[in-house]
């Protein structure tokens, strides 16, 4: 009824399809994939409430009050220390902007970064809810397929080069380095190279999304892209999502001063800073261990449900399909025959038990009708077999219609 109110602005919010469909699934027993939560077991509960209570005790006056727009400065000194750990050296608290969930971050950096008509570079697929803010903003979509390793990264130098020769500028490639979501993809360290060498020949930014850079399970993370930045030209996000916990809602930035300098001018529009609490838990967590000791358990529970997915799948999955095995993260991806729709047949799935995200929205173009993202961070492992096979069974209906 009161549409008509709305600004012109409201036309390019797109809905969450993970959303919504947690929406459906709620109340009734059915298995959520879709979903791409962490799971409680790793959060470290009983360490954050003696840190709560130290800080009551202790900081009471600064953790309850107001505090600066950047983030707390002893905070952001701790997040130099945490980012030294994805091999990022060389910067100091100047170069750290604390955000409410990396979310935030993204929202802000695609608003001062991108204007209407910029032609901007994504994976396909890539994260869903980065793609709604990037839409937000009416840029011109670039696409680069994922392979085992990330980005095609010769697909990438033949597009940017073809954008060159037609007059075009290429402002910024947003790219998920490690265990990507969807994709479940990591870029091996010469990749990581390369993709920086293009950057620079071409002169475009990286927005390096690190969600997962610390939940790599199998062999070793490679370091962060930013941590092989020489010229500021990589715009690096963390969260404390899934290393301690999503409720404190709690991200961050690497960026030369430039960036930070107007993230700080954004953020007063929108909410003043981070909330002051969730700073001094988290700092408190860093300086006490509660993290880093912490990752090997997580990356243990994740491995093991992984495991179990990729086993149940390879069982119950029709053999022409395809996924992913990463070595890191929460998620699997499928690419199934060409003649399925994943979005199509979720009613079917839904009937059946079962939920997951239809493939088509981590695509910038919709396309990747076929495929469909997988979560195995938040189910037990009795609901991933469970669950899978449902879903195989889906699928062999679907094929035989
Ligand atoms: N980037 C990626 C790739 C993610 O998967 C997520 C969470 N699903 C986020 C950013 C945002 O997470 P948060 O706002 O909780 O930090």
């Amino acid at each position: 009824m009161l549409e008509k109110f709305f600004s012109k602005e409201t036309s390019y919010l797109r809905t969450s399809e993970i959303r919504d469909l947690l929406k459906l699934t709620e109340g009734r027993d059915v298995i959520s994939l879709a979903g791409g939560l962490p799971d409680p077991q790793t959060f470290p509960v009983e360490e954050i409430k003696k840190i709560v209570n130290d800080i009551l005790t202790n900081y009471y006056d600064r953790a309850l009050q107001y505090s600066t727009t950047a983030g707390i400065f002893e905070f952001r000194k701790e997040l130099v220390n945490l980012s030294r750990l994805r091999g990022i050296s060389n910067i100091s608290e100047k170069n750290i902007f604390v955000t409410v969930g990396s979310q935030e971050a993204l929202f802000m950096l695609f608003n001062i970064l991108v204007d209407p008509g910029d032609e901007v570079i994504v994976e396909a697929p890539t994260y869903l809810a980065a793609l709604n803010v990037m839409r937000t903003r009416r840029p011109n979509f670039n696409s680069i397929n994922v392979n085992d390793n990330g980005p095609d990264l010769d697909e990438l130098e033949k597009k940017v080069r073809e954008k060159v020769s037609d007059g075009k500028k290429i402002k910024l490639i947003y790219v998920i380095p490690t265990a990507q979501n969807p994709a479940g993809t990591t870029m091996n360290l010469d990749n990581r190279k390369r993709l920086l060498e293009i950057a620079s020949k071409y002169d475009f930014l990286v927005v390096e999304d690190d969600a997962y850079g610390f939940l790599v399970f199998e062999g070793d993370s490679p370091p962060a892209i930013k941590a092989l930045d020489k010229e500021g030209r990589v715009i690096y996000t963390g969260t404390f999502s899934k290393i301690l916990t999503p409720g404190l809602r709690l991200g961050w930035v690497v960026a030369h001063e430039d960036v930070i300098r107007e993230l700080e001018l954004y953020k007063q529009n929108i909410d003043l800073h981070t909330p002051s609490l969730s700073q001094f838990i988290a700092m408190e967590a860093i300086r006490r261990g509660v993290i880093q000791n912490n990752l090997p358990k997580i990356r243990r529970i994740y491995k093991e449900k992984r495991n179990v997915m990729l086993e149940a799948i390879q069982e119950y999955f029709p053999k022409d399909a395809r996924w992913s095995k990463p070595i890191g993260g929460m998620f699997v991806f499928a690419w199934l025959p060409e003649k399925i729709d994943t979005t199509k047949m979720l009613e079917k799935a839904l009937q059946k038990g079962v939920a997951y995200v239809p493939g088509s929205s981590f695509y910038a173009d919709y396309s990747g009708k076929n495929t469909m993202r997988l979560n195995f961070s938040y189910p037990s492992k009795e609901q991933l077999v469970e669950g899978i096979k449902r879903l195989g069974e889906t699928i062999k209906q679907e094929l035989n219609v």
